[in-house]
């Protein structure tokens, strides 16, 4: 039987991100551009030459507002009532959260959240002036450290622990018990996650680790009134991926492999979800799709294949001394094609 959904299915698209080098790097060129959009060859630690084609590569020059002005109709379709999620995956220090989330106070670096809650605004505003529509935008940041989903909006610093993941006809999937909070514009975005990032620090000692081994999720829902009294919703999912380094490269022991491997098995199950999506939205025999096989990919459950626009975002180091981790991170956007 036909698929009613077949034509308007959007499937994956991989762009590859290379941050610039940092001064402690050595200056060996691992990775060359062209030839042709999208291409380039990157320099494996044994000395061969891999060639990859992605939709596009950022260069190490590349700005905050190149990045977003391709995924600025990913955003804007929540307004129009599609789902959409942009994902950034890489090793610890290959510049996702740079790319995400940037840096607030100077607005070159802004990355894709505050830049996709600005479009929001400027589309709801320009909406607002064609049409007698309401909407309204709400802010949900979760994290997933090890299997478990943390709020990290709750009120007086005591985020829950331990949500569950729910579903229902109206809502979608959703985060039971995670704080929502209505956001109209970047500034108060602004506040918001400032509050949110502190109590993204699992130890005091090691919040760049903490990070390194957590997902952090964040959930933008756009609700639309109707003047006929219904609702018509659309969410935008931008997700801070855990490291993906391996832990048994970094010389973790004890409970952080432990927590390793829990990160590892969640970024496969990403790996497999999107493949038997890819493979769905060629055209293939339907593929079961393994979404309950972890957190993360239940919460994505409905912001990822179907009519979901879908990014994911290689970030990767330029550096001779990362190729190896580079690589494994290049084959994994591949395999997402
Ligand atoms: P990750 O979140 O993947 O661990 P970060 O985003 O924290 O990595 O980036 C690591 C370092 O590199 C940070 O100091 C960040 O500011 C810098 N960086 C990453 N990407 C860029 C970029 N495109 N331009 C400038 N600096 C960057
Ligand atoms: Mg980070």
């Amino acid at each position: 039987m036909a698929d009613p959904a077949g034509s308007q299915r959007c499937g994956t698209t991989v762009r590859v991100r290379f941050r610039p080098r940092s001064a402690k790097e050595a200056d060996v060129r691992s990775v060359e551009y062209g030839p042709g959009e999208g291409c380039f060859s990157f320099a494996a630690p044994d000395g061969t030459r891999h060639s990859f084609t992605f939709d596009k590569v950022y260069g190490e020059a590349s700005s905050q507002e190149q990045v977003f002005s391709d995924l600025a109709p990913v955003a804007e379709a929540a307004l129009a009532g599609f789902n959409g999620t942009i994902m950034a995956y890489g090793q610890t220090g290959s510049g996702k959260t740079h790319t995400l989330l940037g840096n607030m106070s100077a607005p070159a670096h802004r990355g894709m959240v505050p830049r996709a809650v600005a479009a929001l605004a400027a589309g709801i505003e320009a909406a607002g002036r064609v049409e007698a529509a309401e909407f309204s935008v709400g802010l949900s940041v979760v994290e997933i450290y090890c299997e478990r989903i943390r709020d990290l909006l709750g009120p007086g610093g005591a985020g829950g622990e331990g949500l569950a993941v729910k579903e229902d006809p109206a809502r979608g999937v959703y985060i039971e018990g995670a704080t929502e909070v209505g956001v109209t514009d970047e500034a108060q975005l602004e506040a918001v996650m400032a509050g949110g990032l502190a109590q993204r620090a699992v130890s005091a000692t090691a919040m760049n680790e903490a990070s390194s081994r957590s997902h952090c999720i964040v959930m933008l829902r756009v609700d639309k009134s109707l003047p006929d009294g219904t609702i018509r919703a659309g969410k935008l999912v931008l997700v801070d991926l855990a490291g993906s380094e391996r832990a048994d490269r970094t010389g973790a022991a004890g409970a952080t492999l432990v927590e390793g491997s829990q990160i590892n098995k969640s970024l496969s199950c990403l790996s497999n979800v999107i493949f038997a999506l890819t493979e769905d939205a060629k055209g293939g025999r339907p593929r079961h799709v393994p979404y309950r096989d972890s957190k993360l990919t239940r919460v994505l459950q409905d912001s990822l294949g179907g009519t979901a626009r879908t990014v994911l975002i290689v970030c990767c180091s330029p550096a001779a001394e990362n190729a190896a981790e580079t690589l494994s991170s290049l084959r994994f956007g591949s395999r997402a094609k």
